[in-house]
């Protein structure tokens, strides 16, 4: 199965390169091989890709704005900053994109739960809600420092319908909610469903995730093109596990003149162990079903990470992102704490626009480099989510 323009595709046992695969337990192998096969069969046919379409328009507000952010650029001085506004989507984040399409292959199985993690609640909440629209019952499963940090999107879940599960194990956050809600599907992996977050797991997630991501960069390319008369000089995205970067990535992965660049927490410092810079300090590794770049200890357990942003701090990174970055087409750099708060007041302050402190990671990339560019120069950013989720916190840490 080979897409046009969706880039390197696995090979048929989900490898890209060396990394991703299947490396799960034999009695899980026949229910992820199911769900493999049965989006194979759908993902292509008129019917699945028009409902969709459909709810892409119709339910999620697609496609969204590519937005020139005149007085950020202004501000910066050099390079002209253009945001591809994910954060405008129904439920607040790109998530959602993947959400629908995961739900949608659900019912089409006939599934009868949906099982899955969530860090800052984001990909919760657009579970939730996608499935609520779809008519399946959902089981989110939520590290405790999460729910506490992220209390809006908890008592949206929970409105949502589905039933959350508060996760009180190791560093009570997104890879301990991950191990959680993993044990709990595979309870009963032939009747249910497992929706995992990002572009990780166990092959097929990380291709149908970024192939349900793509439409990102299908419409910013597009988009960008009409308005600009050229392509960006760099196409700049956030990176916790990579679906919102490489559904803008993969548009442009064949535009060798494009500037690819990742951007990872680097939390209070690379030199601390306070970061979640796995491609940047991590070493090839396996976790949850998968091999990739990992923040591990020597005993090959993955180490506990930090991010301000919890959508960031997963101590592995999509298997294609690994990849990218091996072959080259892909640079990854990071943001620390720091820089992305003030990356988060400037844009609020600048444009009115509040972002995510994830995606205010890649807002403080583009800040960072656009001076040094001339202003014949683009940089195309991914505003992956809005930053409602985080106001409060922000507001207290900064003392508003
Ligand atoms: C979850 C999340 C991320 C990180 O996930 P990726 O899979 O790396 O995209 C980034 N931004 C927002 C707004 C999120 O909710």
């Amino acid at each position: 199965m080979s897409k046009p323009g969706f880039g390197p595709m696995p090979d048929e046992k989900g490898y890209f390169g060396e990394y991703g695969g299947q490396i799960i337990p034999p009695d899980l192998l026949k229910a992820i091989n199911d769900i493999a096969a049965s989006y194979a069969e759908i993902c292509d046919t008129d019917v699945f890709q028009n409902e969709l379409r459909d709810l892409y328009s119709h339910y999620v507000g697609r496609p969204s704005p590519l937005f020139f952010s005149e007085r950020l650029t202004a501000r910066q001085g050099g390079a002209k900053i253009f945001f591809k506004r994910e954060d405008l989507n129904h439920t607040g984040a790109h998530k959602i994109n993947h959400c629908l399409g995961e739900a949608l292959l659900a019912k089409h199985m006939g599934k009868t739960k949906v099982i899955a993690e969530t860090g800052a609640g984001q990909h919760g909440v657009a579970l939730a809600a996608a499935c609520a629209l779809v008519g399946i019952k959902c089981e989110i499963h939520m590290g405790k420092v999460d729910i506490e940090k992220e209390h809006p999107n908890v008592t949206k879940i929970k409105i949502l319908g589905a039933d959350l599960i508060c996760v009180e194990r190791g560093t009570m956050t997104l890879k301990d909610a991950v191990d959680s809600a993993f044990e709990e599907y595979l309870k009963d992996p032939e009747h249910w469903f497992y929706a995992i977050g990002s572009v990780v797991g166990p092959h097929p997630f990380p291709m149908m995730v970024r192939d349900f991501q793509a439409v990102v960069g299908e419409e910013a390319r597009e988009q960008f093109l009409q308005r600009e008369g050229q392509l960006p000089d760099i196409v700049t995205a956030c990176v916790g596990g990579g679906s919102n970067a490489i559904g803008l990535f993969t548009a442009f992965l064949e535009d060798e003149e494009v500037d690819l660049v990742g951007i990872e927490p680097a939390g209070l410092g690379l030199e601390t162990a306070e970061n979640a810079a796995t491609m940047t300090l991590g070493t090839k590794g396996g976790l949850h079903g998968f091999k990739c770049y990992i923040l591990q200890d020597e005993q090959g357990e993955p180490l506990p990470v930090y991010s301000i942003a919890s959508g960031l701090d997963y101590p592995g990174v999509g298997p294609q992102h690994c990849y990218l970055k091996d072959l080259g087409r892909v640079r990854y750099d990071t943001v620390d704490d720091h820089e992305c708060l003030d990356a988060f007041m400037v844009l609020s302050r600048t444009e009115g626009i509040i972002p995510a402190l994830e995606s205010a990671h890649a807002v403080a990339y583009a800040m960072k480099i656009a001076k040094d560019m001339s202003p014949e120069q683009t940089i195309l950013v991914n505003l992956s989510g809005r930053g409602d989720k985080d106001a409060d916190f922000v507001a207290d840490r900064l003392k508003l």
